[in-house]
């Protein structure tokens, strides 16, 4: 480029400042601080692969993909598998790049009402970041000292807000409990945008608001692949009434799932008996950990519904740092206000739970 040409390109930061809106230069990129540990336990993954069984029949059915070729824009056959095993009409199901890409699906069909979405917090933070990036304003309720939510605080939000979007996620990341049924019901019928009940976690908790969908017009259900063994292939699951689906339907970017997830997310829930197996394990592998952790003074654990247990210490940057140097990786939210000192753990294989609990353990006693 010579000198002239440089002259007429306009200044950097005058581009930024005239064509990308205050709420897009004021986001934090989502970050996941990177360790290379041998024990992962911060992201709430599984920590369990494929059976050597399932590996083989992927193995085959990845052999017989055509990648010269677009794969199904509709994941026809992966949806009609995903109809049978949740017993859900499949004209009410869509699929993201996992429900990351279904959240900001959802903000960019609904959010042009008012303009608002409503969360409680703390919270996933796509709710907020994918709001912001759509142009959203973002209003928030505090939850209460069990993390439920604060119904009279939350009812008198969306009175005077009248949100477009509501985003429950039960379990909630990170605290781990469900919110109360009762309430999740109350917001339902007092909303008049839409209620989004994210159930990523909802396979470690047993309970499930999907039966509501038929009675509730504004309700839709999110889950994903990606607790239960599956995160590398990003598979989001919405839920909804047809009229719903048809309006999210038409953001949705042609073939948003690649032919490789949707040919091994067909085999592995056809294949299905070794996940739930799975679950049950972490199910049991939790309560462990959290009877542990509350047996230690130095830790207020909190009971979970989810894959993972929120907790606090003294000092949650010195534990972290504690634990990489032990090779073991967590998540330290420590920040100011409601989070300060908290921690979350995802569980792990029962070695890699072990692992942790010693390493804890050492670090209380040294
Ligand atoms: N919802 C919640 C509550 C989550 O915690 C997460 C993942 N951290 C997601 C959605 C996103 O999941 P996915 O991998 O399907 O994008």
């Amino acid at each position: 480029m010579t000198s002239k040409d440089k002259k007429s390109q306009p200044n950097d930061s005058n581009i930024i400042e005239s064509r990308v809106s205050q709420k897009i230069r004021d986001i934090s990129p989502y970050s996941v601080p990177h360790f290379n540990c041998k024990v992962r336990l911060d992201g709430n993954e599984s920590p369990f692969s494929l059976t050597k069984e399932v590996q083989e029949k992927v193995d085959r059915a990845i052999k017989e993909i055509d990648i010269n070729r677009y794969p199904d824009p509709e994941a026809k056959r992966l949806i009609e598998i995903i109809s049978r095993v949740c017993d859900f009409p499949k004209e009410g199901i869509l699929l993201g790049n996992g429900s990351d890409e279904l959240i900001g699906m959802l903000i960019t069909t609904f959010s042009n009402g008012t303009g608002r979405v409503l969360c409680p917090t703390p919270t996933f933070s796509m709710y907020r970041l994918a709001g912001l990036a759509m142009g959203a304003d973002i209003v928030e309720t505090a939850l209460d000292e069990n993390f439920d939510i604060d119904l009279d605080e939350t009812i008198s939000m969306i009175e005077n807000n009248d949100p477009d979007l509501i985003f429950l996620a039960s379990p909630n990341n990170p605290t781990g409990n469900m919110y109360s049924a009762d309430k999740i019901a109350e917001i339902i019928s007092v909303a008049k945008g839409i209620v989004v009940v994210d159930e990523a976690y909802s396979d470690f908790s047993g309970y499930t608001f999907l039966p509501l969908v038929k009675e509730c017009e504004n309700l839709v259900i999110l889950k994903t692949l990606s607790k239960v063994g599956f995160a590398g292939l990003r598979i989001g699951k919405l839920f909804a009434r047809d009229n719903l689906v048809n309006e999210i339907n038409k953001v949705r970017y042609p073939y948003n799932i690649n032919s490789l997830s949707q040919v091994v997310a067909e085999v592995v829930l056809e294949n299905h008996e070794f996940v739930t197996e799975n679950i049950q394990l972490i199910i049991r592998e939790r309560d462990r950990i959290y009877k542990a952790l509350s047996s230690l003074e130095q830790i207020k654990a909190y009971p979970s519904d989810a894959n993972f247990i929120f907790f606090r210490v003294d000092d949650a940057d010195s534990i972290f740092s504690k634990l990489v140097e032990k090779d073991i990786l967590i998540r330290n939210f420590n920040r100011p206000g409601i989070l300060s000192n908290s921690m979350r753990v995802t569980i792990g294989t029962p070695e890699e739970n072990d692992a942790f609990l010693s390493a804890l353990g050492e670090i209380f006693s040294s």
